[in-house]
């Protein structure tokens, strides 16, 4: 194996070592849209970390975490689950939540609206700017 490809299978399965806290955490649910039933992933939230943690990663479903890597074909329908999410008490799932929010909010009304009610604490906002999505 290569030393690229050796990386990658070693940051693979530190994060799935992060699985079972993140089920608890999550509840089984999909930290951003609450589906469950369903397969969740890890998804880590940039700037990535020398080593995964559970406090830069979020729980995510398929559908979320395909959204979150096509940023030009967002379907703002499914995220009007930030309505939930974007106030979450986890960093890493309001920083993801808040992050989708901005972008939507370049052409999307009620994203506009949402983000004008938010609060957001200083340091999380400090995280929200270090990264796109
Ligand atoms: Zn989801």
């Amino acid at each position: 194996m290569s030393k690229a490809r050796e990386k990658h299978a070693a940051r693979l399965e530190a994060l799935s070592l992060l699985g079972k806290d993140l089920t608890r955490r999550s509840r089984a649910h999909c930290e951003l849209c609450d589906a469950h039933g369903i397969k969740l992933a890890p998804y880590e939230v940039k700037p990535v970390q020398e080593a995964p943690d559970i406090e830069h990663t979020v729980f995510a479903c398929e559908v979320c975490i395909g959204q979150l890597s096509k940023l030009k074909t967002m379907s703002s329908d499914h995220w009007r689950c930030l309505n939930t999410s974007v106030w979450s008490e986890t960093a890493p799932v309001q920083i993801i939540a808040v992050r989708v929010l901005k972008h939507l909010a370049a052409n999307v009304e009620w994203a506009v609206d949402l983000y004008d009610q938010l609060y957001i604490a200083p340091e999380i906002a400090e995280r929200i700017d270090q990264g796109e999505i």
